[in-house]
């Protein structure tokens, strides 16, 4: 069998015309009856992007040439899928040749410059992340290769467009929500909110519906169907304060020292950049990535999605020539012609999110992850493979170094930092302009009644602090991680509130679209007239959210110029580089948001932050919900102070004394771990131990829960491995599933390892009505 890099031709010629009839073994010919034997590969194993864990053989068309990386298409169950060829062979294996089908097309023939094919450590990753995640080598490979370079030629994408005036497509929203035509109606909203041509699927992922609503709408001719062609939409690096030569201070110098020798000696090394806020991380990062170039090495930068702003992509762009940036917002063609770039080695420092680390570059020199923290290094769906250790295994296979860097490292890497299994370099001063900030804590148990403007809670102290900085010509960010209005209306009679119909969460109201919503499932309905548990009227918003906050603060300080970020006002594209500049420039006074204003962001002048409430998601039951509370706290505490002027942070909270609130006020990373690390510890959870998540969905409760008792029941008795469950998920029931999780920690790695080959198939189990899901090392148990 040939081995991955060999380039033949199925006529057994290495790349030539194949003119000459090559050498017969008639013995052999003889064996295989149809075939005329040729030496060489005329047989290949592909992947496929099927949960069906083993690879399919196909023959070679006469003439075909394949290479090991190859993208194909073959014929399966009477349809075509695309594949990657995995290996070449000379004989069929266990199956006659004469049963074998044919491949149907080799998709990079032709030298047009569009040959995908993978480098061979893209492979073997994909054969490990399919081993530490229970997928198949197809939809491990399916994760890594760029969409279009999965499909290729598809030059238009589709998009929706109204296909009636506003007003009537306005109505006609109403009417479909009467109607109760919930999908359709929200697909329209969704459409008519974007103001223009809106592509297909983002419209299908924001509402989470399939295709059959907008179809309908489209016959209907609410809507109409255009294809716009793919043109590029590259990410503008805004190079306006391009990163000019900073003097690295002793702490930086040590720290490129030591990673930057890793490099010049080609070890695989993993370092832990523990630095806080502004204590000029990124700046280590460009230089250590500045060392990888002059050796003409090539590297990688994750940053969460959320940071991969024109301002974090600028600085990198002003120092390298050669970048290539891959983030969600590109077009399919656009991403693929980026891959391209990379594949031929025109960009050879690649920035982006999560997906980025499969960048097809040669000769890796080293691979950052920036704010390792974050969870969205972990992907929610099949493969549920986290970058971090996907990461550290392609640094393994190609002998590159990889830098974590986190101002609150997740316990997981800090506990192997402190084991020596991953080296610790620390940055504990802010660097350049800059101090820490001063931290209030303000008891929201003991506010009085004027401090509570319009349902949202202000307290003096922040309130005159507001005021101060308005005068002063300061910024302020005022944080909540909610978004609404309120999370909850609920009915002052009987205390119910109301409910989404599919889901167990209580619907939120957005006052400015007048709408109640489901943010599980993003269901929507007007607001009900009276209470629908005992029919009183007069339904309360209770509790607030960043809208509440907006116009709570556009009351107090009606001078002020308030903008809001979050999810709802940031729909539109290019809406969230906007709202950036403007504060940038100064055209904002006070900035609210959710966390998406929490990471990252580098004003100057902005020398207040308040946070509206520290207790949301505290107390949600998921054993990381103090380090996530504690690392968001954290980072938006950081935003304050940055530039010259001291900076000033208050948390209103009603867990004064709660741990994680404490340490983040503090901004004590140490402390916080101590008591973290000690809990842990005591429940058995990482980094004491390793966790499996399955998780059991279907309609029917019992159904859902007795798949998760037979699985606890087959898993008794095992050494250092403990199931728990079955206990419903944080979120119990979404779009009509009630759902039901195990979650199985394995107290050694040997442990761990037996756990992983009984569970490995633990997904086969799905059926029609019921859906298992395997996730490892979960970050979240929503
Ligand atoms: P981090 O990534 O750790 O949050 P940054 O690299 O963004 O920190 O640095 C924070 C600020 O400090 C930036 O404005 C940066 O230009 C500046 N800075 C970084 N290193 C130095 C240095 N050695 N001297 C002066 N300023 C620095
Ligand atoms: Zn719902």
């Amino acid at each position: 069998m040939s081995r991955v890099g060999d380039v033949v031709h199925s006529d057994g010629t290495a790349g030539g015309e194949g003119e000459n009839e090559p050498e017969v073994d008639w013995d052999q010919a003889a064996e295989q009856e149809l075939w005329p034997a040729r030496s060489g590969p005329r047989f290949v194993d592909v992947a496929l992007k099927l949960p069906l864990k083993r690879l399919f053989t196909y023959a070679l068309p006469e003439g075909a040439c394949v290479q090991v990386g190859s993208r194909v298409r073959v014929p399966f169950r009477g349809k075509e899928m695309g594949g990657v060829v995995f290996a070449l062979r000379e004989d069929s294996g266990d199956v006659p040749p004469q049963k074998v089908r044919e491949i149907v097309k080799v998709l990079d023939e032709g030298g047009d410059g569009g040959g995908v094919v993978l480098p061979k450590s893209l492979l073997e990753l994909s054969e490990r992340m399919a081993h530490d995640y229970g997928c198949s080598i197809g939809e491990a490979l399916d994760a890594m290769l760029p969409a279009a370079a999965k499909a290729r030629g598809k030059k238009l994408i589709p998009h929706l467009d109204l296909g009636v005036p506003h007003e009537i497509a306005h109505e006609a929203v109403e009417k479909l929500e009467d109607q109760g035509h919930g999908e359709r109606a929200r697909v329209l909203r969704a459409v008519l909110e974007f103001g223009g041509p809106m592509p297909t699927l983002q419209a299908k992922r924001q509402t989470g519906t399939s295709d059959s609503p907008w179809k309908t709408l489209c016959k209907h001719g609410t809507l109409k169907r255009i294809d716009i062609p793919e043109d590029a939409e590259p990410l503008v690096p805004d190079l306006s304060e391009a990163a000019r030569d900073v003097q690295l201070n002793d702490a930086q110098e040590n720290a490129l020292d030591a990673i930057g020798g890793a490099v010049d000696r080609k070890e695989h090394e993993v370092f832990l950049l523990h630095g806080v806020t502004g204590s000029g991380k990124t700046e280590v990062y460009l230089q250590v990535l500045q060392r990888a170039r002059a050796l003409g090495r090539s590297a990688i930068v994750l940053v969460p999605e959320i940071s991969l702003t024109p301002q974090t992509v600028g600085r990198f762009a002003s120092r390298f020539e050669d970048v290539a940036v891959l983030h969600s917002g590109l077009t399919d063609a656009e991403r693929a012609k980026q891959w391209r770039r990379i594949l031929e080695g025109e960009a050879k420092v690649v920035i982006g999110a999560r997906s980025a680390l499969f960048a097809p570059v040669r000769d890796l020199g080293v691979i950052v992850i920036d704010e390792e923290h974050e969870t969205s290094f972990k992907q929610d769906s099949t493969p549920r493979y986290h970058a971090r250790e996907m990461a550290i295994h392609r640094a393994q296979i190609e002998n590159s170094v990889v830098v974590l860097g986190s101002a609150t490292p997740t316990l997981e890497s800090y506990g192997r930092a402190k084991r020596g299994v991953y080296k610790m370099i620390e940055l504990p001063e802010r660097a350049g302009a800059g101090t820490q900030p001063k931290v209030l804590l303000e008891d929201l148990k003991a506010i009085a009644k004027d401090e509570t403007i319009f349902g949202v809670p202000v307290t003096r102290t922040l309130r005159n602090m507001i005021q101060e900085r308005l005068q002063a010509k300061d910024q302020v960010i005022l944080f909540l991680n909610r978004r609404g209005y309120s999370p909850v209306l609920y009915c002052p009679t009987c205390g119910d509130s109301v409910q989404c119909e599919h889901c167990d969460v209580s619907m939120t109201w957005h006052d400015r679209k007048a709408r109640l919503v489901c943010h599980s499932c993003c269901h929507e309905i007007r607001r009900p007239e009276m209470c629908p548990s005992c029919e009183a009227p007069g339904l309360r918003e209770l509790g607030a959210g960043t809208e509440r906050v907006e116009q709570a603060i556009r009351m107090v300080f009606p001078d002020a110029i308030v903008a809001r970020m979050d999810a709802d006002t940031m729909s539109k594209r290019g809406a969230h580089e906007q709202v950036l500049q403007s504060f940038r420039r100064g055209h904002i006074d006070i900035l609210i948001g959710t966390q998406m204003i929490a990471k990252g962001l580098d004003f100057p002048d902005v020398t207040l932050v308040g946070v509206i409430s520290a207790d949301v998601g505290l107390f949600v039951p998921d054993f990381r919900a103090a380090e996530r509370t504690f690392q968001l706290l954290y980072q938006v505490a950081g935003r304050a102070g940055r530039g010259d002027k001291p900076g000033t942070v208050v948390i209103q909270t009603s867990c004064p004394d709660n741990y994680a609130v404490t340490a983040a006020a503090n901004i004590d990373y140490r402390s916080f771990v101590a008591q973290e690390l000690q809990n842990r510890r005591l429940t058995g959870y990482p980094p004491y131990a390793r966790v499996l998540r399955i998780l059991f969905e279907s309609k029917n409760e019992r159904e859902a829960k007795r798949a998760g008792e037979a699985l606890v029941g087959e898993l008794q008795g095992l050494e250092d491995a403990r199931p728990q469950g079955p206990a419903p998920a944080v979120m119990a029931r979404v779009k009509d599933r009630y759902r039901f999780h195990v979650l199985v920690k394995a107290f050694t790695q040997e442990a761990f390892d037996q756990l992983m080959e009984r569970l490995r198939d633990v997904e086969d189990r799905s059926t029609r009505s019921l859906r298992v899901l395997l996730d490892v090392d979960p970050v979240s148990l929503m």
